[in-house]
């Protein structure tokens, strides 16, 4: 029997996050991020007027877009679409043009210190062993959720069903996989 496709996805809860940027540090570890650079990063919003603030924090990183504008802009194929549509970058075939991040509305990619371009990449070599991403395994607070959005048991699913949720910027037309739970 043909295996169903899986769509990995993150949902990312902005109620209980504290900002303790945890994620940040864990995937640089993980990940072996450079200094001065990051896969992932802490957006903090206050929103409404006193007495009735609401404090909104995001835990953002590339949002592993069904219709991905930096791959259709890669000119070598480095940038392309691997398991679960995860948009990953091949790192030997990327020259470090930078088209991919004047593609990306997100804002999700950096050069490399050594020349190519990186980004989050769900930590997919993790995934593939049935872990999960560093970054969700650190959050002491379950902020992070990490799945498969074609099996609609699966945490991320059952949390988009029962909860409100926003992508970032739907009108770019990118269809992200990131969803913020409000
Ligand atoms: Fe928020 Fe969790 Fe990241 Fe801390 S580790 S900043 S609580 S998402
Ligand atoms: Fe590409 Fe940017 Fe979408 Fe990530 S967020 S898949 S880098 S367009
Ligand atoms: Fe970093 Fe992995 Fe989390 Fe992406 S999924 S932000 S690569 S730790």
């Amino acid at each position: 029997m043909r295996q169903r496709e899986k769509r990995y996805a993150m949902v990312v809860d902005t109620r209980p996050c504290v900002a303790c940027k945890a994620c940040v540090l864990a995937c640089k570890a993980e990940n072996a991020v450079p200094d001065g650079y990051c896969r992932d990063w802490l957006v903090e919003v206050t929103e409404g007027v006193f007495p009735d603030l609401r404090q909104e924090n995001r835990s953002e990183r590339c949002n592993h877009c069904s219709r991905p504008p930096c791959v259709a802009a890669c000119p070598t194929g480095a940038s392309h679409v691997n398991d679960g549509g995860t948009v990953l970058v091949t790192h030997h075939k990327c020259t470090g043009c930078k088209a991919c991040i004047a593609a990306c509305p997100y804002g999700a990619r950096y050069v490399h210190p050594d020349g190519y371009v990186d980004k989050c990449t769900f930590c997919l070599h993790r995934v593939r062993e049935g872990r999960p991403p560093a970054c969700v395994e650190v959050c002491p607070t379950g902020t992070l959720h990490f799945g498969d959005l074609n099996d609609p048991d699966s945490e991320v699913s059952v949390l988009l069903k029962t909860r409100r949720y926003k992508v970032l910027h739907p009108e770019t037309g990118c269809e992200p996989n990131v969803y913020f739970l409000l």
